[in-house]
């Protein structure tokens, strides 16, 4: 069912939560067994990220490991399969710009509709680590929106080498990205907004956000896309902090303010337990007041551990 479907049928905020492909050499029914406990919260659906690169080490003759990127981390689209069929629930694999023809694309898609999948989130991705800025590929999208539009274009039997509409629709939902402290490259919020209206106005027909942790500045977000005319839903994406390099980790890599009342909490902590214990309690604090505001949906940043977004679910929904 569509993301829009399932959040129009609720009739309350629902539970949903994001999932990493394993890397390789690593067992997915070890993922599976991990997610199942938060099946008890019912989410109607769960998202699967795609990732450009990864990383993997390979052991030389005198012991010492070298790390080596490769160029795609597989797996998004089986898990979204698996996903489905164990669970039953509906799967969002994340689609990118970056690593990706327009053609490699379409065949992406044709792949996701043939095992089932309604719902794609659809992204630009970032430059490879070793690159300092992101390129798209000859011939690939250099924004999410293009992605959007090409999407929907193949929603109208549009395909890419076809002169003719084809008789065979897909019927994608299409998610995007919102950033409610801003996309990095973006000069001010207001020209990150106008580009994610431009995503809107292609097509997409919800909004998932970065991860934040001052709820105000979500509610001011959502305040500000509503003014810019853009009217569906808006799901705020949410992480408890679990260790204590986080705290610098976190606004560095994902470009977010950790508010004063959270570091002056986690910085006293002496253990990496008492930080988790700090941080589900902060994200149990924000999920009652996003729940009580009415949000359509928390959807979680797992990381693929679901222990820490376990206990939080028990007390929210
Ligand atoms: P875009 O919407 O294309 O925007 C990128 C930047 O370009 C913004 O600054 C925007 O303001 C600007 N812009 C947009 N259009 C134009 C235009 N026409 N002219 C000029 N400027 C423009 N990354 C992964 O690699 N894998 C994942 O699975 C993944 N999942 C994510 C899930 C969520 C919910 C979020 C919030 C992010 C995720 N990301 C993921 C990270 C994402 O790929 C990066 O944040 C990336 O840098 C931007 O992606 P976007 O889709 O927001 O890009």
């Amino acid at each position: 069912m569509k993301i829009t479907e399932h959040l129009k049928n609720a009739k309350k905020t629902v539970f949903s939560f994001e999932i990493l492909p394993p890397l390789k050499g690593q067992s997915l029914n070890e993922l599976l067994e991990g997610i199942a406990p938060l099946m008890e919260f019912n989410p109607p659906f769960v998202d699967v990220t795609y990732h450009r690169e990864e990383f993997i080490y390979k052991k030389h003759p005198n012991g010492l490991l070298e790390k080596v990127s490769t160029k795609k981390r597989p797996g998004t689209v089986g898990i979204c399969a698996a996903i489905m069929n164990r669970f039953h629930v509906d799967a969002v694999p994340h689609l990118l710009c970056g690593g990706f023809t327009k053609e490699e694309t379409e065949n992406a898609l044709i792949d996701l509709n043939f095992i089932g999948v309604e719902n794609v989130l659809a992204l630009r991705g970032d430059a490879p680590k070793t690159e300092g800025r992101f390129e798209p590929e000859k011939d690939g999208h250099h924004f999410a929106s293009e992605l959007v539009e090409q999407i929907i274009r193949m929603n109208n039997g549009k395909y890419l080498h076809e002169e003719t509409e084809t008789s065979f629709h897909t019927n994608f939902c299409v998610g995007v990205a919102g950033y409610p402290e801003k996309h990095f490259e973006a000069p001010s919020l207001k020209f990150d907004l106008k580009y994610l209206k431009d995503k809107i106005d292609k097509g997409a027909e919800y909004i998932v956000t970065q991860m934040f942790f001052d709820n105000q500045k979500f509610f001011e977000f959502e305040r500000k896309v509503r003014e810019a005319g853009i009217e569906v839903p808006i799901i705020p994406g949410l992480k408890p902090i679990t260790t204590l390099g986080q705290i610098t980790m976190l606004p560095r890599t994902f470009f977010l303010d950790l508010p004063d009342a959270l570091t002056d909490e986690l910085v006293k902590c002496k253990t990496n337990a008492e930080v988790k214990e700090v941080g589900i309690a902060w994200a149990i604090a924000q999920s009652k007041e996003l729940v009580a505001a009415g949000v359509p949906s928390l959807h979680f940043y797992t990381m693929s551990k679901a222990d820490a977004t376990y206990k939080i679910a028990k007390e929210v929904f």
